[in-house]
């Protein structure tokens, strides 16, 4: 009966080929009216002194009928299309106007966007980005685009040449996911980023696997000589973050301090007594 096995198959193939098909098509509408689409924020934790230095960006979608997509589902078919530019004009969008809105407020924070490989190569990528920043007159120190090793192996060498633009204006890069690609250490030494971000597949089995916690000592040690600023992602435990202290890791994010919150909750989470 092996016909059958094919047919059944192909046939598991097609419904996945169509659910991701009216996915794109339902999240091409979205972006057109972005109701259904809003940004959380995860805090950023300085390790040495327990504050709270900015937030990354997460995109959120609420879908009419679907519910909560989560973004792996929505995201990475989207970069691929012809939506990642207005994907992340929606975000860098989103997260300006947020920064605006807490600068009057008060608060002085860093937001992180991630960024795709194919918005590094839209040709009018910094020059866009620049106005919005002017536009809502939030100083370029407190962006942070997060770019994956991956993104930037795409294409090198323009990558290379928006991230220079980049860091001229004042926006601080970060390489996002770091560990996971496989760009050589001699390509790392010539980016023009800022921060380095360990990927939480290295640190979540830090306090178990003697073998990771080395891989991420050097990480930590590797990253600062070539100058960077070190941040740990998904920190779930106390134990994990004074090991990162230990290691003098700058910076950690993860379930441990904070959720990806509602930027009412982040407000909320910031001024507790405990925090901020
Ligand atoms: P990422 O950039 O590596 O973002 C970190 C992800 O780890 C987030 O998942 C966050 O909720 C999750 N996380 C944070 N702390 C912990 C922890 O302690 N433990 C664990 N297990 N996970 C933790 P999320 O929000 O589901 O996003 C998944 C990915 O989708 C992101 O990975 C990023 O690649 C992409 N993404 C999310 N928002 C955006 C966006 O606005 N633009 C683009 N281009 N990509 C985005
Ligand atoms: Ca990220
Ligand atoms: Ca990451
Ligand atoms: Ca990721």
């Amino acid at each position: 009966n092996s016909p059958d096995l094919i047919s059944v198959y192909s046939h598991a193939a097609d419904r996945i080929y169509q659910r991701r098909y009216h996915l794109l098509e339902d999240f091409a509408t979205a972006l057109e009216s972005p109701d259904q689409l809003r940004l959380v924020y995860q805090p950023r934790i300085d390790l040495m002194s327990g504050k709270c230095l900015g937030a990354e960006a997460l995109l959120r979608w609420e879908h009419p009928v679907l519910g909560n997509i989560p973004p792996d589902d929505f995201i990475p078919m989207t970069e691929r299309s012809s939506r990642a530019s207005a994907l992340t004009a929606y975000v860098l969008g989103a997260a300006i106007r947020q920064m605006r809105d807490w600068q009057e407020a008060g608060l002085l924070l860093t937001i992180s966007v991630n960024i795709s490989a194919s918005n590094l190569a839209e040709t009018d990528f910094v020059d866009t980005l620049a106005a919005a920043v002017r536009h809502h007159e939030i100083p370029f120190e407190r962006l942070e685009l997060e770019v994956t090793e991956s993104a930037i192996m795409h294409n090198p060498a323009y990558a290379l040449a928006q991230l220079q633009k980049l860091s001229d204006l004042g926006v601080r890069v970060a390489i996002d996911d770091f560990g996971t690609g496989h760009s050589s250490l001699a390509y790392l030494r010539k980016l023009p980023a800022d921060v380095v971000k360990i990927d939480k597949s290295f640190v979540t089995h830090i306090g178990k696997s003697a073998q990771d916690q080395a891989l991420v000592r050097s990480m930590v040690k590797l990253s600062q000589e070539l100058g960077y600023r070190v941040v740990a992602e998904g920190v779930e435990s106390a134990q994990i973050a004074m090991l990162l202290r230990e290691m003098g890791c700058e910076e950690a994010q993860g379930y441990y301090f904070a959720r990806p919150l509602e930027a009412v909750q982040f407000l909320g989470w910031l001024h507790a007594p405990e925090t901020g």
